[in-house]
């Protein structure tokens, strides 16, 4: 006997033949059948659900997501997310300070490049708010912290202070540290004035972010940055144990080129430790190189107008080892390359990794992809990369794109982000929101913009605000992307990410087909339901 027949629904399988079927029948958080309402009249069930046409999916899936760190920037830091203007910064600082008057240290989250000068904002701002204790800001894709004058002291940046390639102390015309960090090495500067959170804290955030994913139909997510030395994981854990994890949870290892093999001999331990159903860790993440609105991202040709080419983060020589031992120990790499030298080096550090190792299975998983050089994409596809692939910022971002994309890059800001040409390669593709410098992860959001590449209330008839048109996605790509595709990075392609029987009966039901809706349309359909292991973690009321 079946715990439930689902039946009447529109029914998207995305198995290989992208089949269609009207029933799924499901025991024990497995699915037991799946066809159609005529052949599921023999199947037995406790109960009993009629779709009533509504359509059914394999959960969505998030391959990269700040589970951890972005739940914990919504729950206990100061948001500055969803900015329009620098002054809406000073004003939620001084609001919370005035709010919060006795925290040793006031942390935030969210602010934005275009708003500041390419030398980042300065200390001075925050000095007028707050001078005798640490205030420290990070940007909203977390490759920038903005401080004040009593961080730099307490930490001892001053004119002196050097940083390793790639990373940036932004400074005043007399040398002196404006208040803008960026990248690691630069960050790691401030390490002891950042507030440490407790498990309790991260045990809280995850259960939030996970109730939210939930809503908008995510059964699975990848966080790309679990570090050794934070709470997080024992936080994972514990939920996980108390059979309070309710979303899949897939993890990579912080990593950095500065004191890359600190953790080395961790990485197994914990991944055996953790190691179950719902959680693992299997990845070792990896930055290749930057973002281009800090001229931090690494490129093969110049930035537009100069002669600078930005830097890699790690040097060549460096990242073949490093990704040869992490190959070594089982684990796949998981690389941030937003530039099309810091793609091609990282396609360096896995020929080295296979000639070393020529028969294993290996899931290498590369991020971002800003811009690519299309002579790299059969490398790609050779190596059977997973190419997890931004599609919540396919369009022309407004203030970014015409201040800082084009200015910087040139020509090659009109071909970002490609997608559907690296599709047509024979590259595998994934996708993700980067949660949480995206701050709504819902891969509907996603799944519109890949098929418009405009803005999520964008006409995508008017070409003129339509980036890339020739990399749109299908509908049925994209889905694909946000299903299997992510399945296969996260390496869970034979548990989710298609309604076939034997997979985990992770489902998301949706108002209706997005099939027989406009494209600019899809992220307005409502989600009615989310399953995961066969149970209702989330109901539209
Ligand atoms: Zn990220």
């Amino acid at each position: 006997m079946n715990d439930v027949l689902y039946k009447n629904g529109q029914i998207y399988t995305v198995d290989d033949s992208r089949s269609w079927a009207e029933a799924v029948a499901v025991k024990d958080g497995r699915i037991t059948f799946v066809g159609s309402n005529e052949d599921a009249k023999g199947i037995e069930a406790a109960e009993v659900i009629d779709l009533d046409g509504k359509m059914l999916l394999p959960g969505f899936i998030e391959a990269h997501g700040h589970v951890t760190w972005g739940a914990i920037d919504s729950l206990f830091k100061i948001s500055l997310f969803g900015a329009e203007d620098a002054q809406y910064y000073i004003d939620t600082i001084k609001k919370f300070v005035a709010d919060n008057p006795d925290l040793p240290v006031y942390e935030g989250a969210g602010w934005e490049n275009p708003f500041f000068g390419p030398e980042g904002p300065s200390r001075k701002i925050l000095d007028e708010i707050c001078s005798d204790r640490p205030m420290l800001m990070w940007s909203h894709d977390k490759h920038s912290v903005w401080v004040n004058t009593h961080v730099l002291e307490l930490c001892g940046i001053d004119k002196d202070t050097t940083v390793p390639a790639g990373n940036v102390i932004e400074r005043e015309p007399d040398g002196t540290p404006g208040g803008t960090l960026r990248e690691f090495a630069a960050i790691a500067l401030i390490d002891s004035v950042r507030p440490v959170f407790t498990k309790e804290h991260y045990k809280k955030a995850v259960d939030w972010i996970q109730r939210d994913l939930a809503r908008h139909g995510v059964t699975a997510i990848l966080d790309p940055v679990l570090d050794p030395e934070e709470e997080a994981i024992a936080a994972i854990k514990e939920l996980n144990e108390n059979g309070e994890l309710i979303c899949k949870l897939r993890g990579a290892f912080k990593s950095s080129e500065i004191d890359s093999y600190k953790h080395i001999d961790d990485f197994p331990k914990i991944r055996d430790a953790v190691d179950s159903h719902m959680f693992k860790i299997d990845q070792v993440k990896i930055f290749a190189d930057g973002v281009v609105e800090g001229k931090t991202a690494y490129l093969k040709q110049p930035y537009e107008g100069e002669t600078y080419t930005g830097d890699p983060i790690w040097e060549p020589e460096h990242l073949n080892e490093f990704c040869k031992k992490v190959d070594e120990l089982g684990f796949d790499i998981h690389v941030h390359a937003i530039g099309d030298a810091a793609v091609a080096m990282t396609l360096d550090a896995i020929d080295a990794a296979k000639t070393a190792d020529p028969d294993r299975d290996r899931r290498p998983v590369i991020t971002h992809l800003q811009i690519v050089d299309p002579a790299d994409y059969h490398r790609l596809a050779d190596h059977k990369v997973a190419v997890v692939t931004n599609p919540y910022w396919h369009f022309k971002y407004r203030g970014f794109f015409e201040d800082i994309e084009v200015p910087y890059l040139g020509e090659r800001a009109y071909h970002e982000y490609p997608m559907k040409s690296m599709q047509d390669a024979g590259i595998i593709l994934g996708g993700a929101s980067d949660y949480n410098v995206t701050p709504i992860p819902a891969p509907l959001r996603g799944i519109q913009i890949g098929a418009t590449r405009v803005g999520i209330d964008e006409d995508p008839n008017d070409m003129e605000l339509v980036l890339a048109p020739e990399e749109r996605m299908s509908v049925e790509d994209m889905v694909e992307v946000f299903t299997k595709g992510n399945a296969y990075s996260m390496r869970m392609d034979d548990i989710t990410g298609s309604v076939e029987v034997g997979k985990c009966a992770d489902f998301v039901i949706l108002e209706k087909n997005i099939f027989e809706v406009p494209p600019e349309d899809i992220y307005k359909v409502k989600v009615v339901q989310t399953i995961s292991e066969g149970k209702v973690i989330y109901e539209a009321e």
